[in-house]
């Protein structure tokens, strides 16, 4: 029965939903997938704002327009999903200063230009510490050897464009060899387009659970899903798993998909009995967890600029990571006067834990500096708290400096019954979409293996895979 299934998946979002799908098309169909929130998607979620809806996780499909077609652009063509280019180029016109002037071309160009010729060589220097397997370096060493360290408040800003902004943490932390070039424009081309449907960009896992699980018009109608079933302690071994949930339910499996993100892994929530191994731990902590925090503000009418090649700017405050990157939705919402800033890392973090009252006040002081005093209070504010999130703590991880291909590997091994996916164990696209997306796919088929053929990845006596 399904009480009793073969496979149980943790974890609703993208990656546990492809793992599942997967399994059912290869004619796995005892499965359970067992998910803590009320809905499928996970990080992929959007909520209404201000009458508008808006994504609080995963916003972009990145890396479309190359060689190879990303397959979660396959997917948004497929449902029609309602999205927006981003043009970045412009914003070397869009950049303030700390005092909050708007900078002209002339004198942002210069610093534009260094910062990409380091982005050059800096992607170049990876190229060969690969070919001659050299040891890795983080990307502010690569800047050093360059020899541009930013340091003023404009190249600490557009240092924070080119890097945070996509990673959510900084050069000196990341690593070159594996985070530069980035494999996701570099497979997939570099367009990004943003979404902004009002089905939500988890309107793709919804539909890719349609094919297999059973629905009516409205909702899932499949005792298999189960919602708000949180995991709280998994006992294991090589008979299989018993798996208890915060409720006091309990199941039993052979084996076990969890899809939960490496900061549910890397926190208390789910116990493991017995703990897991000394070196899978060790893996989870080696790897990064990132914060990537988009705060959306409301005003009663825009002040900003609008137009063509306006949608994004950039603010270089004399601290680093201080509000820095902004963006306007009235090319994806006309009329909405809603603006966005991004915050990552520690700044996202301090912001966490501060009142959204405190927050708002912060940032209207900037937008005081940059369009006047007499610019309206925003009416409304919405923070998300990925960190605080017991379900998530933290938004995706991020390849910091000195971890191994073989290191990361760990990240997926199985433990026993206990199989691994999500975003995290996806070598080349972690941290996005598409990396859950083929890493459901990829754990699926590493347990049919096991299952069919017996081929079960086994950990030798010392700990060690
Ligand atoms: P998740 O979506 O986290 O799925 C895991 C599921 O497990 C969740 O539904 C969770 O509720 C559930 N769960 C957790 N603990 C338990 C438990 N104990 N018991 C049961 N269930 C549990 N990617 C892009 O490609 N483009 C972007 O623009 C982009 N921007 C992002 C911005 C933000 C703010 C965030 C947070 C993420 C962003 N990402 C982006 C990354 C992308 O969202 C993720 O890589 C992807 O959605 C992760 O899918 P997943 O299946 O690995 O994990």
């Amino acid at each position: 029965s399904s009480e009793n299934p073969t496979v149980i998946i943790i974890g609703a979002g993208m990656s546990g939903i492809m793992a599942a799908k997967t399994l059912s098309e290869r004619g796995i169909n005892d499965f359970l997938i067992l998910e803590a929130s009320d809905r499928i998607g996970g990080r992929m979620l959007h909520t209404n704002f201000s009458g508008y809806v808006i994504e609080v996780g995963a916003n972009w499909v990145e890396g479309v327009g190359g060689q190879q077609e990303n397959p979660i652009w396959t997917l948004a063509k497929k449902y029609d999903l309602r999205v927006s280019y981003s043009d970045y180029n412009n914003i070397s016109a869009n950049t303030y200063n700390e005092e909050g002037e708007l900078l002209q071309l002339s004198k942002t160009k210069p610093h534009f230009d260094l910062a990409d010729a380091s982005f050059n060589y800096s992607n170049a220097l990876s190229f060969s510490l690969n070919a001659y397997s050299e040891e890795d370096v983080s990307i502010a060493t690569a800047q050093r050897l360059f020899g541009v360290i930013p340091t003023s408040p404009l190249d600490m800003a557009i240092d924070y464009f080119y890097y945070d902004f996509e990673i959510a943490e900084p050069p000196r932390i990341t690593s070159l060899k594996n985070v530069l070039p980035n494999p996701t424009f570099d497979y997939y081309g570099d367009s990004e387009y943003f979404v902004c449907d009002k089905r939500g960009y988890s309107y793709l896992p919804e539909q890719l659970a349609r094919e297999f699980l059973k629905h009516d018009n409205e909702k899932f109608i499949d005792s298999r899903l189960k919602l708000q079933k949180v995991v709280r302690q998994i006992k294991y071994s090589p008979h299989g798993v018993h798996i208890s949930t915060e409720d006091n339910s309990t199941y039993h499996a052979s084996y076990a998909i969890l899809s939960v993100s490496l900061g549910v892994l890397k926190s208390r929530l789910i116990t493991f009995k017995p703990d897991l191994p000394y070196w899978k731990i060790k893996t989870f902590y080696q790897f990064d967890m990132s914060i990537y925090t988009k705060i959306f503000l409301k005003f009663p009418y825009k002040f900003w600029p609008t137009g063509p090649g306006t949608e994004f700017f950039l603010y270089a405050d004399d601290k680093r990571g201080y509000y820095p990157f902004w963006q306007h939705l009235e090319n994806e919402y006309p009329g909405a006067n809603i603006l966005f800033v991004t915050v990552t890392d520690d700044e996202a973090r301090r912001i966490e834990q501060q009142s959204n009252k405190v927050t708002k006040e912060e940032i209207m002081e900037i937008l005081k500096k940059l369009f006047g005093e007499g610019i309206p209070e925003a009416e409304d504010v919405l923070v998300p708290r990925w960190w605080k999130n017991r379900f998530y703590g933290g938004s995706y991880t991020n390849w910091p400096i000195g971890v191994s291909g073989a290191d990361f590997d760990r990240m997926k091994v199985p433990v026993g019954p206990l199989y691994f996916t999500g975003e995290h164990t996806s070598e080349k696209f972690n941290g996005y979409v598409h990396g859950a997306y083929l890493a459901g796919i990829a754990t699926a088929e590493t347990l049919l293996d096991c299952i069919n053929h017996g081929k079960c990845r086994e950990v030798t006596s010392d700990g060690l895979p």
